[in-house]
């Protein structure tokens, strides 16, 4: 590549959001057309190349994808794919889009700035050893979506834990087998329920401990994805039991539409929940755990302290509790939604500059992929500045609001837009667009269920549309956060 190339298209990020942007953009271009796309990491699959091994995907394997792009394991639908697996399918979606489309690839390049001129978008990216190079595009996706970075050990006074990050230290790996002290995972959400399994199915026998935070709840996998022939008559499809969420909250109750979900839908092992991020459990996993865990600690955990030859842990609650020393303390305290990333609009006035991130989320769900999906389309469509969509700032939502409502209020959004979206395009249009996203969990389901859902969505969308606005608004002004259409676009 030289140092100024021209693209049609420019993506930013190789995670699910940039695959989804690539696969899209692959759906409109002509096979002359030039697509780059830049990823300061060394290949395609995001997060995923850097979180800790024993991770598994929550949900059944084939929702995972970008567009329709099929799976290529062989495994049973319900299967729940590991890291390696997870990477191989985003590196194959890769290969079947430039099997349809010209896409140069800049790995181990980050994206630094942009300026629009005369029409066209100039892209400065810089590799780790300081080359620069500069690119010239019709449109750039900057597709950072979640932008996870690898979360790092806790900070801790004693001198006798052994404080780690499951991202650096394997907790399957030689050095914490060989010792048989207890184990301590800070954060109850999906981290610290996968390593929690993977200690207990693993080390059976070994102390593993849980310092819960406020207790997470999780969607029930068993109640949600029903196997085999009972898809025909139990379980409800995803968007429905989603979309009646969103219709319960008003922007003010949403322990009160917490409390429900989690009755008829979810799955926890804590006494108390406070937490939902959407993540995913099955029954028989959370009974492993609940039934393999010494103690569960309703506190957040502030330090572990040395003192008069013994330790402690040292709770915010202010109560304390006895150390062994050499003790794991294992981070799996959560790093969605927690950047401190600048302001910025999802488009640029001009609408030639999308941008998928968390300080103006548009659809948070699964990750940055379906923002990737839906927004990419509406560039290509030329609708990207014209459509209505609310535009919601998570990062500074979850520093000022309790979780259960951030959840809720995510809930609210991707309802809302999707109401609009369907709202804003020909239906025909809008029927292919949705039948070619393959990060719709309601593909579980047989087709006449999923056909009697969509309907009922395309029925009743127009009116449940004005609930969402004003709970957004609600949200907006309950919590001071940017929620509501752009000014710019
Ligand atoms: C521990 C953990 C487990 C999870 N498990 C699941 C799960 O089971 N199912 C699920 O649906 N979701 C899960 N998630 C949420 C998950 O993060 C998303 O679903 C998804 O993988 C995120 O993809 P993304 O493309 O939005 O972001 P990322 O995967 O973070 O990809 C963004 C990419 O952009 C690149 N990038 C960012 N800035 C620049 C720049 N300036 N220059 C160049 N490149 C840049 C990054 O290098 C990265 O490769 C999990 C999250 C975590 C933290």
């Amino acid at each position: 590549m030289t140092n100024r190339e021209r693209y049609d298209t420019c993506v930013v990020g190789a995670g699910i959001a940039g695959l989804n942007a690539l696969f899209v953009a692959s759906r409109y271009l002509r096979g002359d057309e030039r697509i780059v796309l830049i990823d300061r990491r060394d290949r395609a699959g995001g997060m995923w190349l850097d979180t800790y091994d024993h991770v598994r995907l929550h949900q059944p394997h084939e929702f995972f994808t970008a567009g329709n792009i099929k799976w290529t394991l062989g495994k049973e639908r319900g299967y729940l794919a590991d890291k390696a697996e997870v990477i191989g399918h985003l590196q194959h979606c890769l290969e079947v889009i430039k099997q349809r489309a010209r896409v140069t690839e800049l790995f181990g390049y980050a994206f630094e700035h942009a300026e629009e001129a005369n029409g066209t978008v100039e892209i400065t990216c810089r590799s780790e050893d300081g080359h620069e190079i500069t690119l010239e595009a019709d449109r750039l996706i900057k597709a950072y979506g979640q932008r996870i970075e690898t979360n790092e050990a806790l900070k801790l006074s004693s001198e006798r834990a052994r404080s780690i990050s499951p991202d650096h230290v394997e907790v399957w790996g030689s050095e914490m087998r060989v010792s048989d002290e207890p184990v301590w995972i800070v954060g109850g959400g999906k981290t610290g329920m996968d390593t929690a399994h993977a200690l207990i199915t693993e080390q059976p026998g070994r102390e593993v401990n849980l310092i819960a935070g406020p207790g997470t709840f999780f969607m029930s996998r068993d109640r949600s994805f029903p196997s085999g022939l009972r898809r025909w008559w139990s379980g409800e499809p995803i968007s429905s039991v989603l979309g009646e969420w969103a219709r319960r909250f008003d922007g003010n109750n949403e322990a009160e539409v917490a409390d429900w979900f989690r009755r008829n839908h979810g799955t926890w092992l804590t006494p108390e929940t406070g937490n939902f991020l959407g993540a995913i459990l099955s029954e028989r996993e959370n009974e492993t755990i609940a039934t393999g865990l010494n103690e569960v600690v309703m506190d957040y955990l502030v330090d572990v302290v040395d003192r008069n030859g013994s330790s402690e842990v040292i709770l915010e609650s202010g109560a304390t509790m006895p150390f062994e020393p050499g003790s794991w303390v294992v981070n799996c305290t959560g790093t969605l939604f927690r950047g401190e990333y600048p302001y910025e609009p999802y488009t640029s006035s001009s609408g030639r500059v999308l941008s998928i991130q968390n300080r103006s989320t548009t659809f948070p769900f699964p990750g940055g992929g379906m923002a990737a999906y839906f927004l990419t389309h509406l560039q290509f469509l030329g609708k990207l500045t014209q459509v209505p969509l609310y535009a919601l700032d998570a990062e500074e939502l979850r520093r000022n609001a309790p979780d259960y409502a951030l959840g809720s209020a995510l809930l609210s959004l991707q309802m809302y837009n999707l109401s609009v979206v369907a709202e804003s395009l020909p239906s025909r249009a809008f029927a292919k667009i949705a039948l070619e996203n393959g990060l719709d969990l309601d593909r579980w389901y047989p087709l006449p269920r999923r056909l009697m859902t969509a309907s009922n969505f395309m029925r009743t969308h127009g009116r449940e549309r004005e609930h969402h606005k004003r709970t957004l608004d609600t949200i907006s002004e309950r919590f001071d956060v940017v929620c509501g259409p752009l000014v710019n676009a």
